[in-house]
């Protein structure tokens, strides 16, 4: 034998795995040196034996049937990688899962099968193991998706109490002093744990997936509008200018994720700047559109532009007071991946900040018609002439809710179903408003009650809709309603009666003449 011949000799006795040739009928033809130790058998005692002799007896029959099938369609084959029941036994009696490669091979006019065999203890563990890690990885998701949905309304529904009872109790504050400016830390707090809780919410469901991007066509400028209203306050109160163009562009996007974007950059954009403008400009060019979110605010160091859109990521301000929670950017970066958008930042310590969001070409549809808009009431609205009819169907919010609105003027009819709402309807009029909850016991909600008070009345009550996951109502209420707004839980106590203001004025319309279709 030349050395080679020798080599490989040496290689098949002494192989890793056990190797034995199967004739036809099942019997053993060879067996490498390797059988000894796995199996127990010096290699000559297996020559000549059946091949059951390596398996436990329980499946000898079962194992009859297999080479029977196999010897129909001989191929090459893995087997015992996944499956937990293919066991070989040892010359002692003891078992293994076993794991065997076979390769079928016609020799001098006969057909025969190698079979390499394997112990598969350690691996099968591994997969053990996996399948076990995959189930737990399964659960906490699930149990994330129902802390998401806990979290969404029944954490928002305490949270939406308490400003109300704050709301209320700042107007019941006789002393200008001490008790007025607790109440109004107590105010920030609460705004505080509603941002934190709100941008938790928004990034676990950003980041799980649960959003899906619902593609439509929107006028920019309708988003813009809403972006001024909601900024005005904020940028007057630090006598920033606030330039936002009127827009005539649309897009196909996700409506209220691209607001949830612009949001989160303005937001900063504000927050961040003490003296001079903030910006959002826009253009279109041969790649699309670019949005630019500019402010001539503190600016962030060359080194930390990596870091900031990571999560709870903050950048360090020489001393001062953290505000916000490192979320906005993680937000904009998860919105921007989940409408293809680009995003990158240029900054200048000392001078400014500039986001741009790059929109690629094939979104942008058109020059759109800008929208007209009356801006909406800031600040403190008038109560309106008619009454409110408030359904909430859980007492203590509902009597929170009463005690606010009685404070701020407004003559409130209650109920805490849709029943009871509709027995008030003999007595409703045009100019009163519906405000009711979105999501009611059972499985009704507020625009439920508000299609079967209207369908009752004969003419369209305009209403407020307040819900805790404002996203997922309006993503299921696709048609557009008619004098009706939604707000998101825990409510801004200015930004509901602002609503009720321009609804309650809205139903009397200017020839005196009300919206009703009586
Ligand atoms: P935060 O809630 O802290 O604002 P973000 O994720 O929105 O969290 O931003 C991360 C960090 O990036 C912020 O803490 C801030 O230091 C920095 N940053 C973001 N936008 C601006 C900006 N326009 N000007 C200066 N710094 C900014």
């Amino acid at each position: 034998m030349n050395h080679s011949a020798a080599l490989s000799e040496q290689l098949l006795q002494f192989s890793p795995d056990a190797l034995i040739v199967v004739d036809f009928h099942g019997v053993i033809r060879f067996a490498n040196e390797t059988t000894r130790s796995l199996l127990g058998y010096a290699p000559g005692a297996l020559v000549g034996q059946s091949i059951d002799l390596l398996l436990p007896a329980r499946l000898r029959a079962r194992h009859a049937h297999y080479v029977a099938q196999y010897q129909r369609a001989p191929v090459g084959r893995e087997m015992g990688a996944r499956s937990a029941d293919l066991v070989a036994r040892r010359a002692d009696g003891s078992e293994f899962p076993a794991g065997i490669r076979l390769a079928p091979f016609d020799w001098e006019g006969r057909s025969y099968v190698a079979a390499a065999i394997r112990d598969m203890t350690d691996r099968r563990a591994v997969n053990e193991a996996l399948i076990v890690a995959r189930a737990e990885a399964e659960r906490a998701n699930r149990a994330k998706s129902r802390f998401l949905a806990t979290a969404s309304h029944d954490l928002r529904q305490p949270m939406h109490t308490i400003r109300m009872l704050n709301a209320s109790m700042q107007k019941l504050a006789s002393d200008p002093g001490g008790l007025r400016d607790l109440l109004r830390s107590q105010e920030q707090a609460i705004d505080g744990a509603s941002r934190l809780l709100d941008a938790l919410l928004d990034v676990s469901r950003l980041e799980s997936g649960a959003i899906t991007p619902q593609i439509e066509e929107v006028n920019l400028e309708a988003i813009f509008a809403e972006l001024r209203r909601e900024f005005a306050a904020p940028a007057s109160v630090k006598s920033l200018a606030l330039d936002l163009p009127r827009s005539e562009v649309a897009l196909a996007t996700d409506r209220l994720l691209l607001s949830q974007l612009l949001q989160n950059l303005l937001g900063n954009a504000v927050k961040y700047t003490e003296r001079g403008a903030v910006r959002l400009g826009e253009s279109v060019d041969a790649e699309g559109l670019q949005l630019v979110v500019e402010d001539t605010g503190i600016g962030i160091p060359a080194d930390k532009l990596e870091r900031i859109f990571d999560e709870y990521y903050q950048v360090d301000h020489d001393g001062r007071p953290r505000e916000g929670v490192g979320l906005g950017l993680a937000i904009v970066r998860e919105v921007a991946r989940l409408l293809g958008y680009e995003v990158s930042v240029q900054s200048t310590p000392g001078h400014g900040t500039k986001v741009t969001v790059r929109i690629p070409r094939e979104r942008v549809l058109r020059q759109a018609a800008p929208i007209a808009r009356t801006p909406g009431p800031s600040g403190n609205a008038a109560p309106i002439a008619g009454r409110l009819l408030l359904l909430e169907d859980n007492p203590s919010v509902r009597a929170a809710t009463e005690l606010f609105l009685s404070l701020e003027g407004y003559r409130t009819l209650s109920a805490g179903s849709i029943d009871e709402a509709l027995k008030h309807g003999p007595q409703l009029a045009p100019g009163d408003v519906l405000l009711a909850d979105y999501r009611l016991g059972g499985s009704e909600t507020g625009l439920d009650a508000l299609h079967r008070l209207r369908a009752m009345l004969g003419w369209e009550i305009p209403a407020v809709l307040l819900s805790g996951d404002i996203d997922s109502v309006l993503r299921v209420t696709k048609e557009p309603i008619g004098h009706c707004r939604f707000l998101s839980k825990p409510v801004d106590t200015r930004a509901l009666t602002a609503a009720i203001a321009e609804l309650g004025a809205g139903a009397q319309s200017s020839d005196g003449t009300a919206t009703a279709v009586r």
